[in-house]
């Protein structure tokens, strides 16, 4: 059986967190498909044109990772793309809540989805991608915590480029 992992997110922008997460997935499943997400109750700073295009830059090396973006329902998207298993990254305890009540809502809503966890090495474990918008609005150098194309982007939206 082939397995298929789907990896969403709002990824605004992607950080070196989620691609430690994608380099892990790309090495246990078949496929990876990292699904962006429109995401209309966040207003991300960057358009779902540039979170995609950004991913796929960042994600080109890998043979086995698609990057696309979606706005229906994550099961329904998982099942067009014919995704057994929903990734999801852990950092802190603080995520766990949520991800908890995410994943039980996605088993009910498509109980044969298996939602599946990895967490991130260590020296990724602080980074988000809101805390990276803060430091990078605020002149800070996020260059230890994103790859260079998206440190690049945050400088051009912050006019520090
Ligand atoms: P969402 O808005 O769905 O939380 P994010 O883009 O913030 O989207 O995160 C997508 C997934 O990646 C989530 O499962 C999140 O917990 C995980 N993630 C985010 N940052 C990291 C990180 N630094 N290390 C590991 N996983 C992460």
């Amino acid at each position: 059986m082939k397995i298929i992992a789907i990896y969403p997110g709002t990824f605004d922008p992607v950080t070196n967190g989620h691609i430690d997460i994608i380099a892990r997935a790309a090495k246990l499943y078949h496929q990876v498909i990292v699904a962006v997400a429109v995401n209309r109750n966040k207003t991300p700073l960057f358009s779902i044109e540039q979170r995609v295009e950004l991913l796929q830059q960042v994600t080109s090396h890998f043979d086995n990772v698609k990057i696309i973006g979606f706005d229906n329902l994550l099961v329904d998207c998982a099942k067009q793309q014919g995704a057994n298993v929903i990734l999801r990254g852990l950092r802190a305890i603080s995520d766990f809540e949520y991800e908890f009540q995410l994943a039980g809502m996605n088993r009910r809503l498509s109980p044969e989805l298996e939602t599946m966890f990895l967490t991130p090495a260590e020296q990724y474990e602080f980074i988000s991608s809101s805390m990276i918008k803060e430091i990078a609005r605020l002149g800070g150098d996020v260059s230890e915590f994103v790859p260079r194309s998206v440190q690049q982007q945050l400088l051009e939206k912050f006019n520090r480029g």
